[in-house]
């Protein structure tokens, strides 16, 4: 996201929520009307935390994440701050009395898990509690599942907070929140309040398509109304034993954050630290203010006088918070990281040409065909789970990948459509692959039989050898196909075939193919007379499209062609669709070296100098999957705007290129090995080309050691 694309509704937004907070703590209507106060502080107010939540789960939770690294990072740093604000608020805690306490251990450890250790703190356990359970929850059970989990557990908290009047007369349900409130004073902690609005906050990042603006502010705006009359009921009726959750503000949050998310403009970075701090320190501020007030004899200006007192606390939060935001600017880390994973080598993958990509092929095919996306061997090394995430977000709904591995990778990805395999499973895998919802190709007659004998229902796609002669049942063998139909554990819901030489267009190739594709059609015929039902079709993958653009079936297995780029260099094709490349190959200059005139570089002395040169290292090798066969000028690598030859041997992790003449290349510099240009000199198709190989290869093969980095995200 660039800087002028940011929320920066968000970041104001904490702004309000924490001066929000402050109201609550202060009161600024009481001198004037007991029900306004109580409208300002216990209804509108009460958006504040739950906001905080929300934003949190935002940014943090998601149905597509790798692993829980980030949610760590999240647990690690609210702890980090917790922490420093229990620091804060000892000097207070010891004045008043807290160490003087029964139970101390007991309170102690309460008070950390649950209510803060000073009243307000209770807010950052509650964050890193509800993270947590959300995390799991959405991990586990997916949104709705878990949407209904933090709903149940809010329920609960409902009851022992603004319903606890009716709970708290039935026994059963009185003791259990009897044993609840020994562990925590109030239900709007981490478990039954945090969790929901964690989730939601997730739904929405999730979510592709937002509410329109006058919608949500309607939305909002009707919720608001409801929740105002909810909480002056429950207050009227005096059934509240605290005002923290009401049923309303569930919706009230989901509207009033998708409104906020319509306001799009420049990052503002220090909101972020500036409405925490204006958190954690505002109750300083009270006492600050009373200190200051009480020495001062302006008890009753600043003290007496709501509002005075609200306007000053704020005003000294805000200043301090401002002071101590700036000092953390100037004196905090100086020394920015540059992005992860870019100081050595790494893939650049641009999404927004991906996302492009799917589209442009999705209208290049027959209406109703759909696209398979093919992201086999970490997605031909774009890496799997950047490429496959993104295009379940925009909505492509069946994958295709090579092994079980790969398909069971997918789901923990967070990818829900289809997911093909397209090579042979170990039979005895079967309750794996419902277990995961994937569908297995059928390679063979007795391989289906095999499979159906372990007994458990599983998906597939019976493939057809057309004349490959790779995987699949002879076209001719009907009888045996027709069999595979009557499995009983195997569902059969699709039937296809791979074309061997549907990137020619040589006379005698095309009529290869178009045989294929016959003896395809001719079975499909064979089994309908024989009374089975056809199930889905698909015979196509890249170059299936390109050349025989006019085939009627119902999906395209696309690979090389989602990922912008030709097999081999100025390719013809009966369709020329407008495909972008997707990914880029880059390292860095680790050093540079003067070598004099008649001097060995690299293994096996395979290269010598014939002048004075200068020689640069870069710090990527055949490891990352840079092909040996590009050393000793085979191959070409972009610095600043040169083109430099590879010289001597490329390494298991280091290559050397020449770069006498290039006066301004220096240590640092970013090498580009394959450039996701259409019409640039590295283009994958001609790289693979100079090392004899083609573009399939050399990208799947860079899909082990180096990170990837995602640009445009969508
Ligand atoms: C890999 C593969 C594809 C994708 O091929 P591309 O040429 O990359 O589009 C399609 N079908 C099968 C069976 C495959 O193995």
């Amino acid at each position: 996201m660039n800087k002028y694309n940011s929320y920066t509704g968000i970041d104001f937004f904490r702004l309000i929520a924490a001066l929000l907070v402050i109201t609550i703590h202060t009161s600024p209507l009481a001198s004037f009307s007991e029900t306004g106060d109580f409208v300002l502080t216990r209804v509108v107010a009460r958006v504040a935390v739950p906001f905080f939540f929300m934003t949190s789960g935002f940014f943090l939770i998601s149905r597509y994440s790798r692993d829980n690294s980030e949610l760590k990072k999240f647990i690690k740093k609210t702890a980090f701050f917790y922490g420093i604000a229990i620091l804060i608020y000892i000097p207070v805690n010891l004045y008043s009395g807290y160490f003087h306490q029964d139970n101390l251990i007991q309170n102690v450890i309460k008070d950390i898990l649950f209510d803060g250790t000073f009243y307000h703190l209770w807010y950052l356990p509650a964050s890193a509690l509800g993270a947590w359970i959300a995390w799991y929850l959405v991990k586990r059970l997916g949104y709705k599942k878990a949407l209904t989990a933090a709903s149940a557990l809010y329920l609960l908290g409902l009851l022992g907070d603004s319903y606890y009047g009716l709970a708290g007369n039935i026994p059963g349900v009185n003791s259990f929140y009897q044993f609840v409130f020994q562990v925590s004073d109030y239900t709007r902690n981490g478990i039954f309040f945090a969790p929901v609005f964690f989730v939601l906050g997730g739904l929405t990042a999730d979510m592709r398509h937002r509410i329109s603006l006058p919608k949500s502010a309607c939305g909002f705006g009707i919720s608001f109304v409801f929740m105002l009359a909810e909480a002056l009921l429950l207050h009227y009726f005096d059934l509240q034993r605290h005002d923290s959750m009401y049923v309303l503000l569930v919706p009230c949050m989901y509207f009033l954050f998708h409104a906020i998310l319509h306001f799009r403009g420049k990052r503002l970075e220090r909101m972020r630290t500036l409405s925490l701090c204006i958190y954690i320190i505002h109750p300083m501020m009270i006492i600050v203010v009373r200190l200051f007030a009480k020495i001062f004899h302006m008890q009753n200006l600043l003290i007496e006088n709501s509002l005075v007192h609200f306007l000053s606390v704020c005003a000294a939060s805000v200043i301090f918070s401002v002071i101590v935001t700036a000092l953390l600017r100037r004196y905090g880390r100086k020394n920015r990281k540059p992005a992860a994973g870019t100081d050595r080598a790494w893939i650049e993958v641009d999404l927004k040409n991906l996302t492009h990509n799917a589209k442009t092929l999705q209208k290049a095919m027959q209406p109703k065909c759909q696209l398979m996306a093919v992201v086999k061997a970490e997605a031909y090394g774009h890496g799997a789970f950047e490429i496959s995430t993104c295009l379940d977000q925009i909505g492509v709904k069946a994958f295709a990948v090579a092994t079980i591995d790969e398909g069971i990778h997918l789901r923990k990805y967070g990818v829900r459509g289809e997911i093909l395999i397209l090579g042979h499973t170990a039979v005895w895998r079967a309750a794996e692959l419902k277990r995961y919802n994937l569908i297995q190709t059928l390679i063979s007659y007795e391989y289906a039989n095999a499979l159906n004998r372990q007994g458990a229902s599983v998906k597939a796609h019976l493939k057809i050898d057309t004349g490959m002669h790779r995987l699949g049942i002879s076209c001719y063998d009907i009888t045996a196909v027709k069999q595979v139909f009557s499995l009983k554990h195997i569902t059969v819901c699709g039937i296809y075939t791979h074309l061997c030489c549907s990137d020619s267009l040589q006379a005698v190739d095309v009529a290869y193919t178009h045989e294929q594709i016959n003896r395809f059609y001719s079975l499909i015929h064979a089994l309908q007379d024989r009374g089975i039902t056809i199930p889905k079709l698909h015979i196509q993958s890249s170059y299936g499209l390109f050349n025989y653009p006019g085939l009627q079936c119902d999906y395209v297995r696309a690979g090389i062609a989602l990922y912008g780029v030709f097999s081999a260099p100025n390719e013809e094709t009966v369709r020329k669709l407008d495909l972008r490349p997707v990914l880029s190959l880059k390292s860095k200059v680790v050093l540079i070296r003067p070598v004099p005139k008649g001097e060995c570089i690299g293994y096996g002395r395979c290269f010598v100098t014939e002048r004075d040169s200068r020689i640069a290292i870069l710090s990527i090798g055949y490891a990352d999957g840079v092909p040996r066969n590009l050393s000793c000028g085979n191959g070409m690598i972009r610095i600043r705007h040169y083109l430099v030859p590879v010289i001597g041997r490329i390494c298991m992790d280091q290559l050397t290129v020449d770069i006498t003449g290039a006066e301004d290349i220096a240590v640092g510099d970013v090498a580009t090995l394959i450039e996701a240009k259409t019409d640039s000199e590295l283009t994958a198709a001609i790289v693979a080309d100079h090392a004899g190989s083609i573009s399939n290869e050399l990208l799947c093969r860079m899909g082990t050691r180096l990170p990837v980095i995602v640009q445009n995200k969508i």
